[in-house]
C-alpha cells in the first residue's frame, strides 16, 4: 500500500463503499462455513469482524482521511486500522487487546480485495501447502516478509545474486534461485518442482532420478548441518592460535532466533533500513526503540552493531519522496540522506541511544566518503546525547561508533578516518561495485562482479593495515566474509571480525579451525 494523494475523493469514497460491501459478503460466507465446520463460537469471530467493518468511528476516520486529507482508499484503510489497533492494544482490557489483530485482519481483507491480490497463491498458502514462490523479481521489502513456514524457496526471472533480495534469502535461510530469465514460465504454475539453492537450478516436473538425487542432496545437507552443530560453543581459532570474531548479519529482529541457533558471537550488521520499508510512513522513535531493545536483550552481553539507515538504490520507500535518479547506487542515499534530513536521523539515533542501556550496542554509519561526514555525524550524535542527559534518560556513555568502508574514497583515506572512529567494517558488496564500476543490481554484468578481484583485495588489506596502525579493529560484513575459499587470505591480512548470514556461521568456524595461519600467511600475502 502506497501513500498516494488523490483529487478524485468521490471515486475513492465509492471504492471504499463497494469494498465494505464485498468484505461483508466474504465475512458472511466465512461465518457460515465456520459454523458448519467448527460451531457457533468459530463463526462469531467473523461476525465480530463484520461489526467492526461497520463501526461508526472506524468508518468516519477512513472517510475523513479520504475527504479531508485526500488519501487513496487503501492508504486510508491501512492507516486507520493501524491507529485503531494501537488504541486497542493500549487499553487496559484483555478483550479489547485481542481486537487489535481483528481490525488489522479486516484492513488486510479490504486491501486485498481492492488490489486483487486474493488469488490462488493465497488459497494455496491458506490450504497449508508449502510452495516455491516464482516471481518476475522480488523487492528486498517483499522478501523480508516471506513466511518461512509456507515459502520453502523462491525463484525469480530477474534480479542479481548481489542484490539485497539474494542476501536476505541467505540471512533468512531460504533457498533462492535468482535471474532464471524467460525460461521461468507461468505455465509451470502448480507443478511439482525441485529448487536447488546450492547449484542454482530449478527442476520443473522432475524425473524420478532427479527427485531421488535431490532427496539425497538434502539428506547430505541436513547431515552436514547436524555435524556442524558440534561446533556450537567452540572458539573461532586457527590451529596455531589466531582468534577471529565471527558475527552475524540480520535484517529484522525476527532473524535473531537464527543467530542464536547458529551460535554467532554477536551481530556484526543489523541492516536497520528494513524497519523503514513496506510501510506508509517513518517508523516512530518508540517503534525503533522497541525493535533495537528486543535485539539487544536477546543478545545479552554480546555485541550488536546497528548500521544506521542505508536507504536508497534497491531499498526505497515512497514516503521518503526521493526523486527518481539516473544512477541511484551513486545517488542520494544512506548517510547522505541522514545528514541532510537530520530530523529522521536524530529520531533513529535517539532510539538507538535509548536502547543502548539494555545491552552492548555499537553504531555504524554507511557509505562514508569523507572525514566531514564522520564529524557531522559525531556532532549530531553528541547533540542527541546532550538532549538525553538533560532529560535524565539512560544510555551507554561508552557506546562504540564505527563506519562502513565501502567506497574506494573511504579506503584511500582510511588512515585519516581511523583516527576518528572506534572500528571499521568493510562492506565488500558495495566496495566491489564501486571499485570495479559494476552495478551490483545489473544481471548482465554478473560475470564481471568479482569480490575476489585483486583490486578489491588490495583495498581490504590497506584498510586493515590502516585500522591496526590506529589501534582500532576492522571487520568485514559484506558477502565476501562468508566465502570459505577466501578465509585464509582474510585471516592472513589480519582481519579481526567476519560477519556473515546466520547459516554461514558454523561452516566459517569449521574453516577457521582447520587453518594453520603461520603456514599460509606468506603465500597469501605474496599473491596480492
Ligand atoms: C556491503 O555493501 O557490503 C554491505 C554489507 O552493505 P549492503 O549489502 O547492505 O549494501
Ligand atoms: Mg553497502
Amino acid at each position: 500500500v502506497s501513500a498516494i494523494h488523490t483529487n478524485d475523493t468521490a471515486l475513492e469514497l465509492e471504492r471504499y463503499e463497494s469494498v465494505v460491501k464485498m468484505a461483508a459478503k466474504e465475512l458472511d460466507l466465512l461465518a457460515q462455513t465456520a459454523e458448519k465446520r467448527a460451531g457457533k463460537e468459530a463463526a462469531e469471530i467473523f461476525e465480530i469482524h463484520k461489526m467492526m467493518l461497520f463501526d461508526k468511528d472506524y468508518k468516519d476516520e477512513i472517510e475523513r482521511m479520504i475527504t479531508e486529507e485526500k488519501w487513496v482508499c487503501e492508504y486510508a484503510i491501512e492507516q486507520t486500522s493501524k491507529k485503531f489497533s494501537e488504541i486497542f492494544l493500549k487499553m487496559d482490557n484483555e478483550y479489547m487487546n485481542g481486537r487489535a489483530s481483528d481490525v488489522l485482519d479486516i484492513s488486510e481483507r479490504m486491501i486485498k480485495l481492492l488490489t486483487n491480490k486474493g488469488d490462488n497463491f493465497e488459497e494455496m498458502l491458506s490450504a497449508g501447502e508449502k510452495v516455491i514462490v516464482c516471481a518476475e523479481d522480488l523487492a528486498p521489502s517483499e522478501t523480508v516478509q516471506l513466511d518461512k513456514s509456507k515459502v520453502i524457496a523462491f525463484a525469480t526471472r530477474y534480479g542479481s545474486a548481489q542484490s539485497h533480495t539474494a542476501i536476505l534469502a541467505g540471512t533468512m535461510n531460504i533457498p533462492a534461485i535468482i535471474g532464471l530469465g524467460e525460461a521461468l514460465s507461468e505455465d509451470y504454475d502448480g507443478m511439482l518442482a525441485v529448487a536447488d539453492g546450492l547449484s542454482g537450478n530449478l527442476y520443473i516436473d522432475p524425473t524420478p532420478d532427479i527427485l531421488e538425487d535431490a532427496r539425497e542432496k538434502r539428506r547430505q545437507t541436513i547431515l552436514r548441518r547436524e555435524r556442524l552443530q558440534k561446533l556450537r560453543g567452540m572458539d573461532n581459532i586457527t590451529t596455531d592460535g589466531y582468534r577471529v570474531m565471527v558475527y552475524s548479519n540480520i535484517g529484522t529482529p525476527e532473524d535473531i532466533e537464527n543467530v542464536i541457533e547458529n551460535d554467532a558471537g554477536g551481530i556484526g550488521l543489523f541492516r536497520s533500513e528494513f524497519l523503514y520499508l513496506e510501510r506508509g510512513t517513518y517508523p516512530t522513535e518508540e517503534e525503533q526503540y522497541q525493535a533495537y531493545k528486543k535485539v539487544l536483550k536477546k543478545m545479552g552481553d554480546k555485541k550488536v552493531i546497528v548500521r544506521t539507515l542505508d536507504i536508497g538504490a534497491d531499498k526505497s520507500a515512497e514516503y521518503f519522496d526521493i526523486e527518481k535518479e539516473e544512477n541511484p547506487a551513486m545517488g542520494y542515499r544512506a548517510i547522505r540522506i541522514c545528514l541532510s534530513r537530520t530530523d529522521i536521523f536524530k529520531t533513529q539515533l535517539r532510539a538507538l541511544l535509548r536502547a543502548s542501556a539494555f545491552g552492548k550496542l555499537s553504531i555504524m554509519i554507511p557509505m562514508v566518503t569523507s572525514v566531514d561526514e564522520v564529524r557531522q555525524t559525531r556532532k549530531i550524535l553528541n547533540e542527541v546525547k546532550t538532549e538525553l542527559r538533560a532529560s535524565g534518560i539512560d544510555f551507554d556513555e561508552a557506546i562504540e561508533f564505527g563506519i562502513m568502508i565501502e567506497t574506494p574514497a573511504a579506503v584511500m583515506i582510511s588512515d585519516i578516518l581511523a583516527r576518528e572512529v572506534d572500528f571499521f567494517s568493510i562492506g565488500t558488496n558495495d566496495l566491489t561495485q564501486y571499485c570495479l564500476a559494476i552495478d551490483r543490481q545489473n544481471q548482465r554484468l554478473e560475470s564481471y562482479y568479482d569480490a575476489r578481484h585483486t583490486a578489491v583485495l588490495r583495498m581490504i588489506y590497506k584498510t586493515i593495515k590502516n585500522a591496526h596502525r590506529a589501534r582500532i579493529w576492522c571487520g568485514i560484513c559484506g558477502e565476501l566474509a562468508a566465502d570459505l575459499e577466501m578465509t585464509e587470505m582474510l585471516l592472513a591480512m589480519g582481519i579481526d571480525e567476519l560477519s556473515v548470514s546466520p547459516p554461514s556461521v558454523l561452516p566459517l568456524r569449521e574453516k577457521i579451525r582447520s587453518i594453520n595461519l603461520g603456514a599460509i600467511r606468506e603465500d597469501c600475502l605474496g599473491s596480492l
